[in-house]
């Protein structure tokens, strides 16, 4: 049942070594469309009871790193047949406590299922022992699990976030203790309940909270691996935090990507005008991945303005998550919202103009809610915080070039470098891309709608370490272990 029909808060717990676990302190989690409602208590797990969930899952790492990857798959494989089953209402408890449309968070999940079941498909070849003779002896090579990894998911695709990390950690045979958001607990508990049913006691472990329980998550010396997905200034703290020990880490971080519009894009082209709206404005705009910033060629900038607008309009409607024409929801929290503000009022007075896109088809919510138009800002400078700061909402700066290099030289200046887009000429485009420091570059599509769970996916620069998705999402959580039999190389130096 969620809050909609009862009206009362719902329960979010720890799941600790296979029990439910509640925490003395909790604090409210208001619905982003209608902050007086409030959805959930997001718990606070003490540290005590973090260490807890890494002693579970390190006693539980014993045994179950032993476990035949037949067995894993099978688990893992009536975990996500279950989820499937519960995608209807566990969608609707994500859009609830999140704020992003239905279709959104059923894409999630949908997301979320064919990654675990491509790990599913794919770990046992990406994982198998490699046998090799050899002129001057025999070597085994084994791909071993790591041991206890600490995964750290945010709010804005808390679901898939995590899964990305728990499917490929469990299938290669370590165990793991997960902490979402505060500001999204609700349907990603559930969603590790529900695997947790599958499998032993301490494999997988959820606990809940912000900065302690993460200190706790990243400096424990039981703990093998971090997993994070996040901002990259936290991500400094983790890295300190953990120093002492020095653990294996896959951080995936903020982006600040941009889109760049080469002199031969048809700006007559309906469906990647729409794409390209899409690509900024998906999520209210609070994806690492999204488009965040426009380089315009001149030859093209009037015309490109004029469609640009004309397609955000038709496509853009800002309502509820639960209204069905609603393509885009309120931001997820009142910092964000203010942060965003701030960053398009700073534009504004410095003379930038700022077009409102789309129709607010909830007025009310629109009112009371965390929601902001979403706006097209033109005329800023290329070193305005608008445009070198990560926005994550639902505004967009769109700058005007003459010259291939300079854009190319402005996109590379950036700390970050997680993906990017070129729209125009296939060749031509191709090109550009192959000169862009970042993860992943789309041509002619961007944010998820070129993301593609087969390969690898991750940042360069501040934007990351390591990479999810792909055969890489798998492996990274292995050691390679070399097993050689006697090797008889000559080795001059040492004496008989
Ligand atoms: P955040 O860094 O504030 O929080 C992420 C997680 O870290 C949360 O669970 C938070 O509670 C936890 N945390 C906070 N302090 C911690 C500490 N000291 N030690 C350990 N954990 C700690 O990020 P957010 O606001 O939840 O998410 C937005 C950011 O995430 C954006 O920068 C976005 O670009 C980035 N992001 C990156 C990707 C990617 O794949 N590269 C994907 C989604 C989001």
């Amino acid at each position: 049942m969620t809050t909609m029909e009862t009206n009362q808060p719902l329960a979010v717990y720890a799941i600790i070594n296979g029990e439910k676990v509640e925490s003395e302190q909790q604090f409210p989690r208001e619905n982003p469309a209608n902050p007086n409602e409030i959805v959930c208590y997001a718990p606070v797990t003490t540290r005590e009871q973090a260490a807890q969930a890494i002693d579970a899952a390190y006693e539980a790492f014993k045994t179950w790193k032993w476990t035949s990857v037949d067995d894993r798959i099978t688990r893992m494989r009536r975990a996500i047949a279950k989820l499937k089953e519960a995608t209807p209402e566990l969608a609707r408890l994500l859009s609830l406590e999140h704020g992003k449309p239905l279709y959104d968070s059923e894409g999630e999940f949908a997301i979320s299922i064919m990654w675990m079941e491509f790990a599913c498909d794919n770990v046992k070849e990406a994982t198998q022992e490699e046998y090799k003779e050899h002129e001057k002896g025999k070597t085994i090579i084994t791909h071993d699990p790591i041991g206890v990894v600490s995964a750290i998911s945010p709010w804005n695709y808390p679901i898939s976030l995590s899964t990305i990390k728990i499917a490929p950690a469990l299938l290669a045979g370590n165990t793991l203790v997960l902490k979402p958001s505060p500001f999204a607990p609700l349907a990603v508990t559930k969603v590790v309940e529900i695997i947790a049913h599958e499998f032993p006691p301490g494999v997988i472990n959820i606990v809940h909270g912000e900065a302690d329980v993460g200190v706790e998550l990243t400096s424990n010396p039981k703990v093998a691996k971090i997993a994070f997905t996040g901002g990259t200034n936290t991500a400094k703290h983790i890295m300190k935090a953990a120093s002492e020990t020095i653990k294996k880490m896959t951080l995936e971080l903020g982006g600040n990507d941009a889109a760049i519009i080469l002199p031969g894009f048809d700006v007559n082209n309906k469906k990647d005008m729409r794409r390209i709206v899409i690509s900024n404005f998906l999520t209210a705009g609070q994806i690492c991945m999204i488009a965040k910033r426009m380089y315009v060629h001149r030859s093209i900038y009037d015309d490109f303005v004029k469609k640009y607008v004309e397609a955000a309009n038709q496509w853009i409607r800002v309502g509820g998550p639960f209204n069905p024409n609603t393509t885009v929801g309120p931001v997820n929290n009142k910092n964000q919202k203010e942060y965003v503000q701030k960053l398009v009022d700073d534009a504004r007075n410095k003379g930038a103009e700022v077009i409102k896109l789309g129709e607010i088809i909830d007025p009310e919510l629109f009112e009371q809610g965390y929601f902001l138009q979403p706006t097209l800002v033109l005329g800023c400078d290329y070193r305005d915080p608008i445009v070198v700061e990560e926005q994550f909402g639902p505004t967009v700066p769109l700058l005007v070039y003459d010259d291939i290099e300079q854009v190319i030289e402005l996109h590379n200046e950036s700390i970050y470098g997680l993906t990017s887009s070129v729209w125009g000429p296939e060749e031509e485009a191709i090109k550009v891309a192959r000169r862009i420091e970042a993860g992943t570059t789309m041509i002619n599509t961007a944010a998820v709608q070129g993301l593609d769970v087969r390969f690898p996916f991750g940042g360069v620069k501040q934007s990351g370490v390591g990479r999810e998705y792909g055969i890489d999402g798998i492996i990274s959580y292995t050691e390679t272990h070399v097993i050689n039999l006697p090797i008889e190389l000559d080795l001059p130096y040492i004496p008989e």
